[in-house]
């Protein structure tokens, strides 16, 4: 049997890693999972049941049993909550924030990493997240920290929701991405940073293409 390789991809909202994830792994023709996916279904679970996203005793009555799964579809991930595909729903710029908040419950990220490593455990895959080189993946073969300004960042997710129909304020945009991020580096359990053995890659001026170049020249060194 081949070796399993795990590529861990972390870094800030909007740094365009899931977009690299996605091109790596078909490149590779190995899984990629969307680990913020996961935390978003988890906010919309909340929301649902109209429990405060940062309730962790409210949280708890759902968290342990949640009905999430991860399917794909023509190599494309497919996140499914109590049987419905959500994968659009979870995009809505109100779940981003409420994403944000619920993934800084340590039941949460208990949760979500259990079932994370299940997935890596059996074949080779491209993890895209905060805390996968640092906490979920600790032995990954290559982790990589993908970041960029916020300005360049905020941009970018202004021009994906716009081109969805979104109607978005830039600078609301901004401060949200900012928030995020603080949330983010300052939760107490498995914050976002970046793993001691990680590679970072700046892609404020590069575009996709570039960054995954990059990203190929230094796994197939
Ligand atoms: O990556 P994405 O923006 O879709 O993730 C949504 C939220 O989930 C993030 O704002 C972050 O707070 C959280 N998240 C996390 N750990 C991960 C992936 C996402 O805390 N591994």
């Amino acid at each position: 049997m081949d070796k399993i390789i795990r590529i861990a991809l972390d870094g800030p909202s909007g740094s365009g890693k899931s977009t690299v994830a996605k091109k790596l792994s078909s490149k590779l023709n190995i899984l990629y999972l969307d680990t913020g996916a996961m935390y978003r279904a988890t906010a919309l679970k909340a929301l649902s049941l109209n429990i405060d996203t940062f309730d962790e005793e409210g949280v708890k009555t759902f968290i342990y049993d949640i009905n999430l799964e991860i399917e794909y579809i023509d190599g494309t991930q497919h996140t499914y909550l109590d049987g419905e595909d959500v994968s659009e729903r979870i995009r809505e710029p109100h779940v981003s924030m409420a994403a944000s908040n619920i993934s800084s419950l340590k039941c949460v990220r208990l949760k979500m990493v259990e079932m994370q490593r299940e997935i890596a455990s059996k074949m080779s895959c491209v993890l895209d997240g905060r805390d996968i080189g640092s906490y979920v993946l600790p032995n990954a073969d290559y982790k990589f920290y993908i970041t960029a300004s916020v300005d360049v960042r905020a941009d970018r997710r202004f021009k994906e929701l716009t081109l969805k129909g979104h109607k978005v304020n830039f600078e609301e945009l901004k401060q949200e991405i900012e928030q995020r991020d603080y949330n983010d580096r300052t939760r107490e359990f498995s914050p976002l940073v970046k793993a001691q053995d990680a590679i970072e890659i700046d892609t404020s001026f590069m575009n996709i293409e570039q960054v995954l170049g990059k990203v190929l020249s230094i796994i197939e060194k």
